[in-house]
């Protein structure tokens, strides 16, 4: 490759419309224009975590975006009032949901809601719990043994006594993750103890979005040092997603230990409540499927409903 290219490919590391960031292959970040007509068809909206293709443009003065390449994967959220989809990043490998033992309390329900925003999605998911010096390990372990049974990958650390750090490490590497949870977990501190220099402001991104400013999903790519091609995607939190539109059939597949019992309840469209013959709250029952958890979905499912009324 020549020092002075005319061409390169990149990744989308920020940028919420206008001028974009753009991490080079080349290792050096560049800024972008949209150009007007896209190689691309049909057109897709830009996102961070997209692989794109720049072209120096002497009337544009710098580089224009000019092509947009195929998505593995795409973390979105329904907008509400038919808005559409929104896309919060784009070529994600997995969604790392992270809460912490005690302060703040850990909130299942809210767990639950990420996991099934990352099934949709079709991204894998794994669970980091933090401040696990604050209570006894046996004890978070097994508050959160559903979700080993149910079939995700659990780390339990404490960033502060640098406990479990090295499989997160390695669970982090050569993949994009988007780290997600509630503020006050943890998550910039984990980053800034794995990645000393990487600079994570979490805190700060979240700060600036609840003052309300336009940016409503700004999202933003690290990437991480070395040359494994792994990087973490901060945003703003997948919290604020609700699941709008969310086709209620749908929701049965986003909760992997429902998957089986309810492919064999009597009724295919049966909603696992009080219909006669449902494998579902029969696995409830002898203990198969976890209780919390399917409350958990009904109360889901009980959202979308009332969604889908208003
Ligand atoms: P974020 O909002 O998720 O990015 O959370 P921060 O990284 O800003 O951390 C929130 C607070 O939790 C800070 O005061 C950290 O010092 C503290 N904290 C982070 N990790 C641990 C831990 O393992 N144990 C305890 N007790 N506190 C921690
Ligand atoms: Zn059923």
């Amino acid at each position: 490759m020549t020092s002075n290219p005319a061409e390169l490919g990149g990744v989308i590391t920020s940028g919420t419309g206008g001028v974009w960031r753009v991490l080079g292959d080349d290792r050096n970040e560049y800024e972008a224009v949209l150009r007007g007509k896209l190689k691309t068809a049909p057109a897709m909206k830009l996102a961070v975590g997209d692989r794109v293709r720049l072209e120096r443009d002497t009337r544009e003065r710098g580089w224009a975006i000019v092509e947009i390449l195929p998505r593995t994967s795409c973390l979105a959220r329904r907008a509400p009032a038919g808005g559409g989809e929104r896309i919060i990043a784009a070529n994600i490998d997995q969604v790392i949901v992270m809460f912490a033992a005690a302060k703040p309390e850990p909130h299942p329900r809210m767990l639950d809601r990420f996991l099934v925003i990352a099934e949709a999605n079709d991204i894998a998911s794994r669970i980091i719990i933090n401040k696990i010096e604050l209570v006894g390990g046996g004890e978070v372990r097994d508050r959160f043994a559903d979700y080993e049974k149910a079939g995700y990958p659990v780390h339990f650390v404490s960033v502060k006594q640098r406990v479990g750090l090295e499989a997160v490490d390695s669970a982090l590497s050569g993949r994009t993750s988007v780290i997600s949870g509630p503020s006050g977990v943890g998550k910039s501190s984990l980053l800034n103890a794995l990645f000393p220099g990487l600079g994570l402001r979490v805190s700060e991104i979240s700060e600036s979005v609840n003052k309300g400013r336009h940016t409503t999903v700004g999202a933003f790519l690290h990437p991480l040092p070395g040359n494994d091609g792994g990087a973490v995607v901060d945003t703003p939190g997948l919290r604020e997603i609700g699941l709008w539109e969310f086709p209620i059939a749908k929701l049965d597949e986003c909760f992997p230990e429902l998957r089986g019992p309810s492919e064999a309840c009597r009724f295919t469209d049966c909603a696992h409540v009080s219909e006669p013959g449902c494998s579902v709250r029969g696995a409830v029952d002898t203990g198969d499927v976890s209780r919390a958890r399917y409350e958990s979905y009904l109360k889901l499912r009980r959202e979308i409903e009332e969604q889908a009324n208003d």
